[in-house]
């Protein structure tokens, strides 16, 4: 783990309107780490990811990523910056095929994966390199959409909620999936409801209350931490 964060986020506010969603949020994301925001729903974990990736332009605070001001960047050079961000509607181009949406990523920066590097790593993605997006299983759509953001040669994936409503045996192989990136160094700030299926792969767990971050704290204090988290999560 290199000494300055790859991600840091200080004081973030951010507005839908007239409603104030963050409330100055403050996190850190160190190369190779994964952290994982727990909180219930509304708290403004989705919020969060979206206002770094500049896709809400009503923020105040600070985000550096790799010494870059994302502040000061527009939204179409975020990515380009080296993050990538997997909504929980997913974002795959729903008429086209496994193979079309692998090649339409416009960056493909150094890193960048080619289209045989990633069916080595999604053999399923290979399987189904004909099929169109619509018609893809819901894991193979979050798969899918990871797997876009791997062409473009991102340095960190922000994922949101990325085993919403699969079957148990899929989100097995999502974890591998997320297992096998993060040994590669892959460095990830995951949004999970699911913090069992999240401790597989977290290094540190923040918790969210009312648009901030209100701890945090490491993977081995997990299970000694249930009772505050079925509180805090209401699970
Ligand atoms: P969930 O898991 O339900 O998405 P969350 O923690 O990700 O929860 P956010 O989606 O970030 O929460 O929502 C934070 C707050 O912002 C909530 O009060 C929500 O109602 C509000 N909000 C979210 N999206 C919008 C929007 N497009 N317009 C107005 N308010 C919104």
């Amino acid at each position: 783990m290199s000494e300055a964060p790859l991600l840091s986020v200080r004081g973030l506010n951010a507005w839908y309107g007239e409603s104030h969603a963050l409330h100055g949020v403050d996190l850190e994301v160190f190369e190779g780490e994964t952290v994982t925001l727990l909180g219930r729903n509304g708290v403004g974990k989705t919020t969060t990811l979206r206002a770094i990736m500049g896709l809400i332009r009503k923020r105040t605070g600070e985000i550096s990523f790799a010494g870059q001001d994302l502040m000061r960047m527009p939204l179409h050079r975020t990515a380009h910056a080296g993050l990538g961000y997997v909504p929980e509607e997913r974002g795959i181009f729903a008429t086209l095929t496994v193979d079309e949406n692998l090649l339409l990523p416009p960056v493909v920066a150094p890193g960048g994966m080619s289209v045989e590097e990633i069916f080595d790593l999604f053999p399923n993605l290979k399987e189904r390199r004909n099929s169109q997006g619509t018609k893809l299983s819901g894991g193979e759509q979050q798969m899918l959409a990871i797997a876009r953001m791997l062409r473009t040669g991102v340095k960190m994936l922000l994922l949101d909620e990325p085993t919403e409503g699969l079957a148990p045996v899929i989100v097995q192989r999502i974890g591998d999936l997320l297992a096998t990136l993060k040994k590669r160094g892959m460095t990830i700030l995951l949004v999970e409801q699911n913090f069992r299926f999240a401790s597989r792969i977290a290094d540190r767990f923040y918790l969210m209350e009312h648009g901030k971050v209100v701890g945090g704290f490491p993977v081995g204090e997990l299970s000694g931490r249930m009772e505050q988290l079925h509180e805090v999560l209401g699970v």
